[in-house]
């Protein structure tokens, strides 16, 4: 009997139960859809890094490419044949796959995660609504052992469109910068430099932005290049970096239970919030000109490596929402679509973690000054100086404040577009009524 591998966020051979599920079957078609709503909804660099890592599994295993709605690409290449799949939990993705399973036998082992949303429940059967008791029973229930490699896997030729093919080859061709080498082999590389380099310091290491002390997987999980059950197998479960990795189940978690989350509050109690409509402000934010150091250091980070340290991360999304009183979709739509590791159920999460309308219990009066941050985790100053040119004559800390220097300004260094002190207290009132 033969059967359909049907790839999207699990672009691996190694360690994926899916495939060897299809593979038991008999011989497979390995296939993946250029989806026009996720290609269309991507940045230049999110295609990019996704085109490579198709064309590098196609390196690995023939893979049939099309381009098209999955709805009609994936019966006309199954036809009557059952249709292997790691279960998708987004929103748009578990409606896609509902409506293609109307269509077509789908088979869905296993998911992006090592536990698979909605799975875990406290006691009397309801989702966990807070992170240290959500990891705790993660960890107390476990997941499974890594799935075998297949050692000979009978694919069958691949026959892809030529179009499809090409459209990957141009999506590289035309990446913005230079993106991480993409594939299964280098993901492990990564992750085996870091595992034998970096762990022992990661707990210490992990909130500068100034040194290399993350282990940069966030792109490569992100599409299931590398699966975390490979990685939590050679973890202790207690680390920190295992409690990370618990944060991106978390999240997906929460989003499984409430789809509508993506873009809405998850939580009613910051409804009545009086927000900013996105203005010049956001412009400023977006393209790293709002006179605050450590902020605009994130965002032109974010713009030349489609990557930004998670810290900086919160500094700025604390500052979009809080300083200048976005409310945080309009944040979160602009990391997702310059993101390569953007994900809806991280980044929109860690956006209401951020602005208080989420997974937190009582997060509304944390306003990150994003000086003191600044000072507190680049404090050296040298990962602003990295990013931000134009205050690369301040020496050490005194480049988070160029205010306070004579010189601070002489390299065309905008000056601060709101007064964070007073957009502090406007926040803290803004809450305050809210939640009265
Ligand atoms: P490491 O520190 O090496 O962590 C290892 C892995 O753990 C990460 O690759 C990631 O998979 C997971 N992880 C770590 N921290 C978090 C976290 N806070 N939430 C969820 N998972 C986490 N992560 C994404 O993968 N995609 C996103 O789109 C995304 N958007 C974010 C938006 C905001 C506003 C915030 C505050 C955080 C966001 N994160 C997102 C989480 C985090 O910033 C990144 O996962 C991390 O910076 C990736 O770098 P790394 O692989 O070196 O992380």
């Amino acid at each position: 009997m033969s059967s359909v591998m049907w790839f999207r966020r699990d672009l691996r051979v190694r360690d994926n139960p899916a495939l060897l599920a299809a593979l038991s079957d008999g011989p497979v078609t390995c296939l993946f859809v250029i989806d026009p709503v996720i290609w269309s909804g991507a940045g230049a660099a999110r295609r990019a890094w996704l085109a490579a890592n198709v064309l590098s599994l196609a390196e690995r295993i023939p893979l049939t490419i099309r381009y098209g709605d999955p709805l009609d690409v994936v019966p006309s290449v199954a036809g009557s044949d059952a249709v292997h799949i790691a279960a998708e939990t987004t929103p748009y993705g578990h409606r896609r796959d509902a409506a293609v399973g109307e269509l077509v036998d789908l088979v869905a082992s296993g998911s992006p995660y090592a536990v698979g949303p909605g799975l875990i429940r406290n006691q009397t059967g309801d989702p966990y609504q807070v992170f240290t008791a959500f990891a705790r029973a993660w960890r107390e229930g476990g997941w499974p052992e890594p799935a075998v490699t297949p050692r000979s896997p009978d694919v069958v030729p691949a026959d892809s469109s030529p179009d499809a093919v090409a459209m990957l080859e141009q999506a590289v061709a035309d990446a913005p910068f230079e993106l991480p080498t993409a594939g299964e082999d280098a993901a492990w590389r990564r992750w085996h430099a870091f595992r034998d380099n970096d762990l022992d310091d990661y707990q210490v290491e992990r909130d500068r932005p100034d040194h290399d002390g993350t282990s940069r997987l966030s792109p490569y999980l992100h599409l299931g290049v590398l699966h975390p059950r490979s990685l939590l197998a050679e973890l202790d479960p207690a680390s920190t970096y295992a409690t990370e990795l618990a944060w991106r189940e978390f999240y997906a978690d929460v989003l499984w239970h409430e789809p509508s989350s993506a873009w809405a509050d998850l939580k009613s109690a910051l409804g009545e919030m009086r927000y900013d409509e996105p203005d010049d402000a956001i412009e400023a934010w977006r393209t790293g000109t709002t006179g605050y150091p450590i902020v605009d250091a994130g965002m032109r980070q974010l713009l030349a490596t489609g990557w930004m340290h998670n810290r900086v991360r919160m500094i700025t999304a604390s500052f979009l929402t809080k300083d200048l009183h976005v409310w945080w979709p309009a944040g979160a739509r602009h990391f997702l679509s310059l993101l390569i590791d953007g994900d809806v159920a991280s980044n929109n999460h860690g956006w209401q973690w951020v602005a208080g309308t989420g997974t937190d219990a009582s997060p509304y009066f944390r306003v990150f000054n994003p000086v003191t941050q600044g000072k507190q985790f680049d404090p050296d100053g040298s990962y602003v100086r990295r990013w931000v040119p134009e205050l690369a004559h301040l020496p050490g800390a005194a480049a988070h404040e160029p205010w306070k220097s004579d010189t601070g300004y002489e390299g065309d260094y905008p000056l601060r577009i709101v007064d964070h002190a007073d957009e502090r207290v406007e926040a803290l009132e803004r809450y305050r009524s809210a939640r009265a």
